[in-house]
């Protein structure tokens, strides 16, 4: 086992902080049943992830049991075997350097609408705010190797989507803290819901091009607290 440098574990326990609490989060919104979904964090300023042990009870979540791998998924520090989802996120923060969290679930609504491999339409302003456009489904593909993050990988690249619906499976969220990364996850099943219900009512009126691209840059430099 490598062992963590000096100057980086502070780093290291920040992120363990960090990820164990926003698995709360999951719980808080309803995304995630038994012990599916997990996070993790990029550790800043080393080549280090930070994601939550596979199979462990979300009341059971420390900072201390979260496993700290490398870029490769291999365990650098911890006691438990991390996520199975561990390989596919660790492809994600190897190909996109911009990333500093990600989150996957098996949420209720998004999951469904991966379940027929429906992207969801960007029919609302709230969708267009954070997605800026549709939430994209991937192909199929198995987890444990690098097949699903290279998928998510591809599919993000084409989309502002930090979120995608992984066909017959869940949702992958990505951001540049794990906390967006989450925020991306809570969003995603609230507009997976919302449509759906929108479906059952008539055919939803999808946004132009021109209101999603001036939503999007206004929710990017204007919302919120500067
Ligand atoms: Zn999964």
């Amino acid at each position: 086992m490598t062992t963590i440098p000096a100057g980086t574990r502070a780093a290291v326990d920040a992120a363990r902080e960090e990820v164990s609490a926003l698995h709360a989060l999951l719980v808080r919104y309803n995304l995630v049943a038994w012990t599916a979904g997990n996070v993790s964090g990029r550790v800043s300023g080393a080549d280090l992830l930070v994601i939550k042990p596979s199979g462990v009870d979300y009341d059971d979540l420390t900072p201390q049991n979260m496993v700290v791998c490398d870029l490769d998924g291999t365990v650098v520090k911890g006691e438990l075997a991390p996520s199975s989802d561990t390989a596919a996120h660790a492809f994600i923060y190897r190909a996109m350097p911009h990333v500093g969290g990600i989150v996957h679930t098996h949420s209720g609504y998004a999951s469904a609408w991966s379940a027929v491999a429906e992207p969801i339409p960007c029919v609302l302003t709230a969708m267009a705010d954070e997605f800026g456009g549709e939430i994209p489904v991937g192909p199929f593909a198995r987890i444990g190797d690098d097949e699903i993050g290279r998928a998510i990988v591809e599919v993000l690249a084409e989309h502002r989507s930090p979120a995608v619906l992984m066909r017959s499976h869940g949702v992958f969220t990505i951001g540049p803290t794990p906390r967006d990364a989450v925020k991306a996850a809570v969003m995603c099943e609230d507009v997976a819901r919302t449509v759906h219900l929108a479906q059952a009512l008539g055919e939803p009126v999808h946004l132009t091009r021109k209101d999603i691209d001036a939503l999007f840059d206004r929710y990017h430099t204007v919302y919120g607290q500067r």
